[in-house]
């Protein structure tokens, strides 16, 4: 069943959970995704990173097939377009039919990214979908998995002009820098928890973690019980599904086969997959 990007959220706040945003760049992966969350009876939504991931395959290739495949779901599912960078990829993916679009203009001047996202709301909106945005430099694209360093906190999210860029926009989920990046972290992690408190109050909707993969199961559930409603999250359950494969071309001593590749990929992501939904459900909380 395929829902809007502020219906799943909704769904989310109602159970203090957050909902996984798992990139898709394959068929296999689409199907580990979709199947994880089949199992646990739980909503996800499905996003496609075009800016990052063009390059292994096309938004007007994957887009149908992720809608196609949400829509035959037996959960709720969001079909997502991640960090889109320009107007004309958003009409894409609106006219394909995603329900929910990423319209990133972090990267602009304060003033642009405004006027820029106040567009691709009102767009959106004729559409009948939702929209997410980002305010703050959350660094490095999704496929890096090379050298990068924390982000400094000079470019963490302000909140009050957090709350500003809300009303002006009309956005309906906020993405937000408070300690994550992008890929594999090369040191321990540590995020602002009071800070997302902080912009939840002055901005009202949900908190969107970008940068998931590397956060320890703690911290997700500090981060959720603060206003975290969507997780971004894919570069562990690619690289999981590289050892995987790796693993068995090792063990392999005659032909190696291709669609044997496909499946040991497959099935090391949706465990991964499964693993981290229930994680997202925090159904203890982070006790304080
Ligand atoms: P990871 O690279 O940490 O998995 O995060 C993915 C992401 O934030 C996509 O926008």
């Amino acid at each position: 069943m395929r829902i809007t990007l502020k219906r799943i959220l909704e769904l989310a706040e109602a159970d203090n959970m957050a909902i996984a945003a798992f990139n898709v760049t394959s068929l296999e992966g689409m199907l580990a995704a979709l199947s994880a969350a089949e199992e646990l009876h739980t909503p996800v939504i499905l996003q496609f990173a075009n800016a990052a991931h063009k390059k292994y395959i096309s938004l007007e290739t994957i887009g149908p097939v992720m809608v196609g495949l949400a829509e035959e779901a037996k959960v709720p599912v969001c079909v997502h377009l991640d960090h889109g960078e320009n107007f004309l990829e958003v009409k894409t993916a609106l006219d394909i039919g995603f329900t929910g679009i990423m319209y990133d203009g972090s990267a602009l001047p304060y003033e642009k990214n405004v006027a820029n996202t106040r567009y691709v709301a009102q767009l959106v909106r004729e559409y009948g979908v939702s929209l997410e945005a980002e305010l703050g430099c959350l660094g490095r694209e999704e496929s890096e998995s090379v050298s990068g360093a924390l982000p400094s906190e000079a470019s963490y999210t302000d909140p009050i002009l957090a709350g500003d860029f809300i009303r002006q926009t009309g956005a309906d989920a906020l993405a937000c820098s408070f300690g994550t990046v992008h890929g594999i972290y090369l040191s321990e992690p540590k995020l602002d928890f009071e800070r997302i408190e902080k912009i939840r109050k002055e901005t009202g909707v949900p908190v969107v973690m970008h940068g998931g993969s590397g956060i320890s199961p703690g911290d997700f559930c500090r981060c959720i019980d603060r206003g975290v409603r969507k997780i971004n999250f894919y570069t562990y359950a690619a690289k999981f599904a590289g050892d995987a494969v790796k693993r068995l071309s090792e063990e392999n001593r005659g032909n190696l086969y291709i669609h044997d590749v496909f499946a040991t990929a497959r099935e090391s992501m949706q465990k991964t997959y499964r693993e981290t939904l229930k994680i997202f459900r925090n159904e203890k909380g982070d006790g304080n």
